[in-house]
Order: C-alpha cells, then sequence, then structure tokens
C-alpha cells in the first residue's frame, strides 16, 4: 500500500469519503511513523495512541453514515499550549507538571466538531517564549532539515517548533501553532511548511495558554496553502468565552486557492532591507517579486516607516503582558508545588524552580516596565509606537495595497545550541525582525516556503494582508507556492 503519510489533508480527505483508506489506517500510519521517528525529533512531548484510535474508529462510523464533517478522520498534532481536555497540557513548562485539564479550548473543540483526530501535544518553548524551540522544559526539537553535506541538527525555530517539525517530517497531517511575535511563521520558514497567523481575533484564545493577550493567535501549519486554508476554516470561530473573537463571517478559504492575481496590489517595503540580511534572502524576495508579477500582480514600493522600532516596542508589551499572565502559577493551583516554611516562601521556590531562564527573564523585564516610575517611559511609549506601527499599515491598505511581500525570516535554520545566539539573547530575538510588526497590528500574515539556500535549507516568504483578509493571503501564496514547488524534508523512518 502506498504511504498513507504522504497525502496532504485535501488528498486525505477526499480518499476518506470515497472510501478508498479508512480513518483508522490513516491514524495508525502516523502514530507508527511518530513511534519511529520522534525519539530523534522529539516533537511531541506526549503521544495519546489510544484516544486518536477511538477518535478514528469514531470517524470511520460517521463516513460510513454519510456523516462527515469538513476534516473527519484527519489525524494531527496540537501545540501543548491548547487546553486538551484530561490530556497533558503544560506549555512545555515544569511548573505545570501534570496538569491536565477539565476543559477543550475552543479552537481544539472546533477542529474534533469537524471530525479531526488528535495524535498528542508537540514541543514547544516553555510558555510559548523563544524562536528555536530550545526553551522547552522537554528540550529541544530537531529540524527534519539538514544542511547539504552535514548531519548537524538545526533548530525547527520557535516558538511552535513541534508543531512544524512534525508537519515537516510527517508524523501528523498538520498541526495547531500560535503566534505572538512569529511562532507560526518563523517555524514555518525553517522546515519548508506554511504557517499562516491570521487577524487578531479571528481564533478563539479560550483554553489556550496565555503568554501576551493583545499579540496572541493560534493559526495552524501545514504541509501546502490548501490545507493551511482547510486547517484556518475549521479552526476560526466567534465565541462568546473570548470577548476579542469577532463576528466576521469566515470564507470559504480554500474556494480563493487558484484565483488570477490579476487586479491585485503588492506592496514591497524597504524597510524589511535589514543590514546584514543575507544576499540570498534578498534574491528570494526579489523571485518572489517577480512571480508574482508575472501571475498578473502589480508590483508598488511602499514605506512602512515605524518598522525599526517594532521590535523593541514588541520585547516591551510582550513581557509586560507575560508577567501578568504568568503571575497565577504560584504553586497553588496548578501543577508544580515546591513546599517553603510559609506561603511567600512556597511561591518563591516553586516559581524558582519551576520557570526556565528565558521565561524569568521575560516575567523581570515585564515587571520593570510596569513598575510605578517606569511605566510611562516603557509600557506607554511601547503601546504609542504600536499605534504608529498599526497606522503604517492602514496607510498603505488605505493606498490601494491589498497585501504586503517580505521575507519570513533573516535566514535559515541555525544549529542547536548555537553559542553565538545562546550567549546573547538580543540576537535571538532578532529572529522576529519580519514577523512582529504583524501581530503589533494584528494583522493577517502567512508563510510560504519559496526556495532554499546555499546550503540546501528552506527559505520563507512573508505575505502580510490587511485585517480579515486572510483569502488574498491563500491566494497570493498559492501562486508562489505553484512557482516555488514544495519541499520536502528527508524521511526520518
Ligand atoms: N520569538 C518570539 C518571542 O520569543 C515570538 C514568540 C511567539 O510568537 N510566541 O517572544
Amino acid at each position: 500500500m502506498t504511504d498513507l503519510t504522504a497525502l496532504t489533508i485535501a488528498e486525505a480527505r477526499d480518499q476518506l469519503k470515497a472510501r478508498a483508506i479508512t480513518a483508522t489506517e490513516l491514524t495508525s500510519a502516523y502514530l507508527k511513523a511518530i513511534e519511529t521517528a520522534n525519539g530523534a525529533l522529539n516533537a511531541y512531548i506526549a503521544v495519546t495512541p489510544d484516544k486518536a484510535l477511538d477518535m478514528a474508529k469514531a470517524s470511520d462510523a460517521r463516513l460510513a453514515a454519510g456523516k462527515a464533517g469538513a476534516l473527519e478522520g484527519i489525524p494531527l498534532g496540537i501545540k501543548d499550549l491548547f487546553g486538551t481536555e484530561g490530556v497533558h497540557t503544560q506549555a512545555c513548562s515544569h511548573i505545570l507538571d501534570g496538569f491536565k485539564p477539565h476543559y477543550e479550548s475552543t479552537v481544539t473543540s472546533n477542529l474534533w466538531a469537524d471530525g479531526a483526530v488528535m495524535l498528542g501535544k508537540l514541543n514547544m518553548d516553555e510558555f510559548a517564549m523563544g524562536s528555536s524551540n530550545e526553551s522547552s522544559y522537554y528540550g529541544p526539537v530537531k529540524n527534519p532539515w539538514r544542511a547539504n553535506g552535514s548531519n548537524a541538527d538545526l533548530v525547527p525555530g520557535g516558538s511552535s517548533g513541534g508543531s512544524a517539525a512534525a508537519v515537516a517530517a510527517r508524523l501528523c497531517a498538520g498541526a495547531t501553532a500560535t503566534d505572538t511575535g512569529g511562532s507560526i511563521r518563523q517555524p514555518a520558514a525553517f522546515t519548508g511548511t506554511v504557517g499562516i497567523k491570521p487577524t487578531y481575533g479571528r481564533c478563539s484564545r479560550w483554553g489556550i495558554v496565555a503568554f501576551a493577550s493583545s499579540l496572541d493567535q493560534a493559526g495552524p501549519i501545514a504541509r501546502d496553502v490548501r490545507d493551511a486554508a482547510i486547517l484556518l476554516k475549521s479552526m476560526a470561530s466567534v465565541d462568546s468565552k473570548d470577548t476579542t473573537s469577532v463576528d466576521i463571517a469566515i470564507p470559504d478559504y480554500e474556494s480563493i486557492i487558484g484565483k488570477p492575481l490579476t487586479g491585485l496590489k503588492i506592496g514591497i517595503p524597504k524597510e524589511y532591507r535589514v543590514e546584514g540580511m543575507p544576499e540570498e534572502i534578498e534574491k528570494l524576495w526579489q523571485q518572489g517579486i517577480a512571480w508574482l508579477k508575472d501571475a498578473g500582480a502589480s508590483i508598488v514600493d511602499i514605506s512602512l516607516p515605524h518598522t525599526k522600532y517594532a521590535l523593541p516596542a514588541y520585547y516591551i508589551v510582550a513581557p509586560a503582558e507575560a508577567s501578568s499572565n504568568l503571575a497565577r502559577y504560584d504553586g497553588v493551583r496548578f501543577g508544580l508545588r515546591v513546599p517553603g516554611k510559609d506561603i511567600v516562601d512556597m511561591y518563591e521556590r516553586t516559581r524558582a524552580s519551576g520557570f526556565g531562564d528565558e521565561v524569568k527573564r521575560r516575567i523581570m523585564i515585564g515587571t520593570y516596565v510596569l513598575s510605578a516610575g517606569y511605566y510611562d517611559a516603557y509600557y506607554l511609549q511601547a503601546q504609542k509606537v504600536r499605534t504608529l506601527i498599526k497606522k503604517d499599515f492602514e496607510d498603505v491598505f488605505h493606498a490601494g495595497v491589498d497585501a504586503i511581500l517580505t521575507p519570513a525570516t533573516p535566514s535559515a535554520a541555525f544549529g542547536i545550541a548555537d553559542q553565538d545566539l545562546a550567549s546573547d539573547p538580543v540576537k535571538m530575538y532578532l529572529n522576529d525582525i519580519f514577523t512582529v510588526t504583524v501581530n503589533m497590528a494584528g494583522l493577517p500574515g502567512i508563510a510560504v516556503p519559496a526556495g532554499l539556500d546555499s546550503r540546501g535549507l528552506p527559505l520563507g516568504l512573508q505575505l502580510i494582508g490587511r485585517p480579515f483578509d486572510e483569502e488574498t493571503l491563500f491566494q497570493t501564496a498559492y501562486v508562489i507556492e505553484q512557482a516555488a514547488g514544495r519541499f520536502n524534508a528527508p524521511k526520518w523512518w
């Protein structure tokens, strides 16, 4: 029999509906792949085979009864940030040891309601803080890709490193992920997969462990643009449990795929040409421009003048919100408790041993920028900068630009335990230079693979859209995907 894990979601869906394969066969193929390859890649931190097979069986029954949902029988991996009822949910932190929620996040509920099957929980940077998946309590994830002629382990990007690696290595058909400053798009770019961060408010945040609530959004990582469109349609919803989710009709994203780009205006922001950016990235960007032009889009140069303030402002706003959100982990309500001589001592010991270094760094920065005397100088100032960044985008969209094309990341995947990055957190933060603006402005952004660098590693381009216009992103990204071709990671099993 052909390898079932080679099927995209769209292909598997069609074969399941035609009863050419069963959900149980498909799920078993993925469980076998996980069993073989996960020891090496560390993409899953909890596998749920019994649950997966039960769900697959129920899918087969619905398929037989002609009652299939949009994702009936499709096996997915779930980032450990999503609350999954009765199943390991720890945001890959030690402080949430043993936590199994009594609830299900809205996004995962939506997926199960459409018939998807859960394979397990995916590794990530602790509390989604990071760009390399190295801050996970469960250890780093390996990128399934290798540079030409090298066997050195590379990072899959972060924070959704487990999601991206699992999709690239075919350990799931698709995965959920979240993006606060780039955590869907950067790992997608590092692994040759497609990742979309939808508009803030498109997906409910309810039941997802909070990092920075005004920036966090859920979205899919998938093997191709069509699969990402199918997954987002299912994940998105307005939700009375998240008042920032928005009641705007969710289009059938898949139906836009393949539509010509005639009449679309694509903006190229000069501020995304940063100093020290490798020549290869510039070349890739130019190639992307040429592809979109060939497909009928018109290209215009634009300026987003406040771009250079986005990263510093993000690293004030995100830690500020994180320091507040993470105050709830006190050893009383969830997870780890380290006993102390009194309650304050217990809090201190629990938080000291429960949080990793990067999380502690964010809590300290966040507490500092929110403290009396510094609030106006840092937090308030960063909020003002955020408004200016948003206005830059509003101005170009107002002038008729439909979408903006940029590189997704300033480099390809780097090595695990890269000393240069490990010794300087600010260097690690620079990974997000092209992605954080999108979160600051609440806009949708998609990363799509567009080529390989000279070492044979995937590189991605990013498209940024108007609020709630994910459709144009799928339409445009598909053109890039068609021109660039698909990039398959080496097989691990
Ligand atoms: N890398 C960024 C950070 O560490 C973004 C993380 C994310 O999007 N969750 O904050």
